[in-house]
């Protein structure tokens, strides 16, 4: 695996250097070109799945068809704005390389590059890239569940958490409009007539920030607020959004009742309730477990000490995971500061990481159907 570290180094500069910010269609579609093409000249059959708001998914096939097929699952897309190359190109110092989604995750799709490009072809495998995982797979979330639903097991080529810790468990994320409607008034003539919407929504802040329970994990935060037209107008109109993590299915519903039962507290105002949860929390489950143990066996073979840990973050792992395929989330290379400037990964993880996603390949399609993983 090591002598490919040049060519896979390559690749990794290429796709770091095309930007792929989630809402530009135009560019993640290049991007994904580039990717299909990659994975068509090691022999996998690409598909370039169109898309209408956000870029094109690409799909590439490996092994026979018809197959219960081991899915690698991840994505094209970015938190950066075009142009953030030009402040920070992607640079190799020592042993880090740096650029705009060098971490989450360019990556995690060379190491799937590595993986397939040394794996025999007789296994059946999915190589999954979507377009909008960083802003939420709405527009590829039927895919997703399509290509996953048969599958033996899926590996998501997150980042990793510090150290190369891979991901068991992520919590659930919902999210929430809240809207107070109250009534317009003269701030000076007759403010007594107006209902301040702003005041009905500063009530309903202290409600819902009291909804996070700490020993639960459960946590609920309002992170935008708007309302009001002018100061000398009692304001109509004021909203929060808020953000809700929970690390059960249980929590998740219980959390959604309690904002949707909020009651308003000024005589005459209203409340409006809209959102729900998006990305359910992907729970440690047996399967979960099963699947780190091989991941374990494959790492020490290789000469790593594996470690498995869960994030507040979601990915497109809980989707996998909430439909029961077994899934195994952070495969990606050792680094640090995902959707930061500080972002990096350590160059010599990516030999190991992509060995790693290969024999985890190879035991998963020997042994693991459903029934005990054959170590
Ligand atoms: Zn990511």
């Amino acid at each position: 695996m090591k002598d490919l570290l040049p060519e896979a180094l390559q690749l990794l500069e290429q796709l770091v250097m095309l930007e792929s910010p989630s809402f530009d269609k135009p560019l993640v579609d290049r991007c994904g070109s580039l990717v299909a093409q990659r994975f068509a000249a090691i022999g996998g059959r690409t598909e370039i799945v169109p898309e209408g708001k956000f870029g094109d998914h690409v799909i590439a096939r490996f092994g026979a068809a018809g197959g219960r097929p081991v899915v690698l699952l991840g994505h094209i897309d970015t938190v950066f704005s075009s142009g953030e190359t030009q402040q920070r190109p992607f640079r190799i110092e020592g042993n880090r390389a740096t650029g705009p989604g060098v971490f989450d995750m360019k990556s995690g799709i060379v190491l799937m590059w590595m993986a397939m490009r040394t794996l025999g072809h007789e296994h059946p495998v999915t190589v999954l890239l979507t377009s909008d995982e960083e802003v939420g797979s709405n527009a590829s979330r039927t895919l997703i569940e399509k290509e996953v639903r048969n599958a033996r097991a899926v590996f998501v080529l997150e980042p990793s958490l510090p150290g190369g810790v891979l991901k068991t468990a992520r919590k659930g994320v919902g999210r929430f409009t809240v809207k107070a409607i109250g009534r317009a008034a003269h701030a000076g003539i007759d403010p007594s007539k107006g209902i301040n919407a702003i005041e009905e929504i500063a009530h309903q802040v202290l409600t819902l920030q009291k909804m996070s329970g700490p020993g639960s994990g459960t946590t609920v935060t309002v992170g935008v607020v708007q309302g009001g037209t002018r100061s000398n107008v009692v304001p109509a109109e004021a909203a929060v959004e808020v953000d809700t993590r929970m690390t059960s299915m249980l929590e998740a519903e219980r959390i959604a009742n309690a904002i949707r039962s909020l009651k308003p507290v000024l005589p005459g105002s209203q409340l409006e309730v809209r959102g729900g949860v998006s990305r359910p929390p992907m729970e440690r489950n047996a399967d979960t477990v099963r699947l780190f143990e091989i991941a374990r066996a494959v790492a020490a073979e290789i000469g790593i000490d594996l470690e498995e840990g869960s994030t507040g973050g979601a990915s497109d792992g809980n989707l996998t995971s909430a439909l029961g395929v077994p899934t195994l989330d952070g495969l990606g290379p050792v680094g640090d500061g995902a959707h930061a400037a500080s972002e990096y990964i350590e160059i010599d993880s990516l030999p190991a990481r992509a060995a790693l996603v290969r024999g985890l390949i190879d035991r998963t399609v020997l042994g693991f159907d459903g029934g005990e993983p054959r170590l």
